[in-house]
Formats: C-alpha cells, structure tokens, sequence
C-alpha cells in the first residue's frame, strides 16, 4: 500500500512542532525540542556548507517508542554540489518521542493560532534565525539573536540585522522571516492513499510494456535506430530506453502531482535502471538493517521555485530508516538517503549521435 504525498498551501502557524507536521522548506519543525542538529552534523560533505531543510514527513508507528516519529531531510543548496548518483549533498535524520514526553501533551493538540501554552522551540535549545538548526554563536552585539555559523550571521547582517540589530524587530518578524533567501518556500505535505491501478491504467501499463518488449525482441531497445518505426515508439526509445521508466513514468502520470511516495518495507520506484541501490548501510545507533520508507520524487523540483533553486536536481530521493526505528536516546540519529539521476551511459550516448 503506497501512500501519496502532495503540496497544499497552509498557514504557517499549522506547520509548528505542536501539530506533528509533514511540510516542505521553512524551518525545520524540531520533533524532539533538545538535542538539534548543528551545523557538524548537516555540512555537505563537497563544500562544507551546512545543508538547508528539505522537507520533514511524520510517519508515527504502533509501539510506545514511535508514538511520534518525524523523518528530516536537508539538502546543500550549492548547485556544484548536486552531482548525479551520488549523496554528499543530503542528509537525513530520525527523532522519535514516546505519548508521554517532556514537551507536548499527550492529548492532541489544541488548533488556535496564538495558544499562551503553545511549545516551542526556543525555549528548549537556541535555534538558528536564518535557517533553524542548533546555533552555538549569537549577534555579539545585541546576544539576543542566535546563530548556526558565521556564515548565516553575516548573511543576517548583511540582510537586515544591520538595521534591526538590538531593536524588538527581530523576535516580532520571527515568523515573517521564515521566508528568508536561504530557506525553500513553506508548504503543507497531505498524504492520500494511492488508488490501485484501475482497467485504463493496466491496459496503458500493458501497451508499454509490449512496445518495450517488441524492441528488446528486435534488439532495438534503448538503441532505436529502425528508421521505418512508428513516432510513438521512437518517442519512448529517445526519452524512456527502458521498462522501468516505462513503470515509473505510468504510475507519476495517474497522479501527476505526487511530491512523495511513503511505502514503509516495500519497493523503490526507480526511474531508470542505472544506479539502483543495492547495499543500503545498517543502521549506526543498533547496527540492524535499515529498509526502505519513502522516496521524494522530481516534481518536488517544481515548488521549489526560486531562480537559485532552479539548478538543483534529482530523478527520485530514496530515504532507508533503521527496520526497528530503534530508541533515539535523546538524539537524532543519521538514516539514509539514496540520490538517483538519469543519466545517459557513454555507451547510449554514442549510438544516439
Ligand atoms: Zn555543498
Ligand atoms: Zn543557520
Ligand atoms: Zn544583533
Ligand atoms: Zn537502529
């Protein structure tokens, strides 16, 4: 059973920590309020510049241990960075909390805007002003303003700190300045069940399928060259080369807009045959084996907008997550995350030309 994610606009007071979101960009709504990720944890292992949240999912389990369970994923935002297949660019974390806990009420939480016992994060662990993560500097002139590095700092002053430094202005703008040139647009992420395939989708499921095995019959596939073939067939050999493209692209075109594929235990959706991954490491806190829970898919690209965004790319996300969702003990704990691109062999390359 494959649950679907997509983009819906919201309020940004329903994307804080006490309503156990899913959302894309902002500033990461911490599950368990102590205990962040800093800068160490999330420099990109190319640049090393700390790497920007992505997106969080919320994806509790049965046992007392998972009651809430929030998966993390940041990506480094230099484009340079962002090399195919491979993952130095992504990190991913886990946080968990049991029902009852030091920050939330184990009853649901309560939906008003301005909630006098609302939670929040700055009154566990100091928080970056530009992009959320743990912030072990401060303005050295104000120290009310809390910093992740030097680098975020001066962006800061060079954007708009100068002018507000020592002022009320910043804690008030607290919320406004979500939207700050570093962080990738807020939106909601609301999960629908994926409907089976019905008759229609089979039947077209069913056509691609032959056409890819008439040409791997003829020897044609992923290298058509016939020059009496039909459009269609050209077509798919020049942008699909393959079955599972052919998969991939059936499934994505019944719900065109899915952002997210949540599918804890089962299958990746490749979209290509290339870089597949085959050796996912064990988990580092329990050493026991991580499967597969949820893949971020290309249309995510879209909403992230903003011309400096607009380099960034990937074919599907992958995220692995510890089998056992193993005790956290008070920290996030590292998961995994699989980049894969499609790429055109050397080999294709040279029979397309
Ligand atoms: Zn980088
Ligand atoms: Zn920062
Ligand atoms: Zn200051
Ligand atoms: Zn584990």
């Amino acid at each position: 059973m494959v649950d679907l994610g997509f983009i819906s606009e919201c309020e940004p007071w329903r994307l804080e920590s006490r309503f156990f979101p899913s959302k894309i960009g902002g500033k990461p709504a911490w599950l368990d309020l102590k205990n962040l990720p800093g800068k160490n944890d999330l420099e990109c292992d190319y640049c090393g510049d700390s790497c920007v949240f992505l997106c969080q999912i919320y994806a509790p389990r049965e046992d007392p241990d998972t009651f809430h369970r929030t998966i993390y994923v940041f990506i480094c935002k230099n484009v340079e960075c962002c090399k195919s297949n491979k993952n130095g660019n992504l990190k991913v974390f886990r946080s968990q909390l049991n029902q009852s806990n030091i920050f939330y009420s184990s009853k649901p939480p309560i939906e008003e805007k301005d909630r006098v016992t609302h939670v929040d994060v700055s009154q566990w662990a100091k928080t970056c002003h530009v992009c959320g993560i743990f912030a072990p500097c401060h303005c050295s002139k104000c120290k009310v303003v809390n910093y992740c590095s030097r680098t975020h700092q001066v962006h800061d002053w060079k954007n708009g700190h100068k002018e507000t430094c020592g002022t009320e202005a910043d804690s008030i703008n607290e919320k406004l300045y979500k939207n700050n040139s570093i962080l990738f647009p807020e939106y909601e992420i609301t999960i629908d069940p994926e409907e089976e395939l019905d008759s229609e989708d089979v039947e077209s499921e069913k056509k691609e399928l032959e056409k890819y095995n008439t040409m791997v019959q003829d020897g044609t596939a992923g290298t058509l060259q016939h020059e009496d073939v039909d459009d269609d067939l050209s077509q798919l050999a020049s942008n699909e080369k393959d079955q599972i493209f052919a998969e991939f692209r059936t499934k994505v075109q019944k719900d065109p807009d899915q952002i997210l594929r949540y599918n804890k235990g089962g299958e990746v959706l490749y979209i290509s045959p290339h870089n597949q991954i085959t050796d996912v490491p064990k988990c580092p806190e329990c050493n026991g084996n991580r499967q597969f829970e949820f893949q971020i898919m290309p249309q995510l690209l879209y909403y992230l907008g903003s011309t400096d965004f607009k380099c960034l790319d990937w074919g599907i996300l992958a995220v692995f997550t510890c089998e056992q969702s193993c005790k956290p003990n008070n920290k996030y704990v590292r998961e995994y995350i699989w980049k894969q691109d499609i790429v055109q062999l050397e080999s294709e390359v040279k029979h397309d030309t």
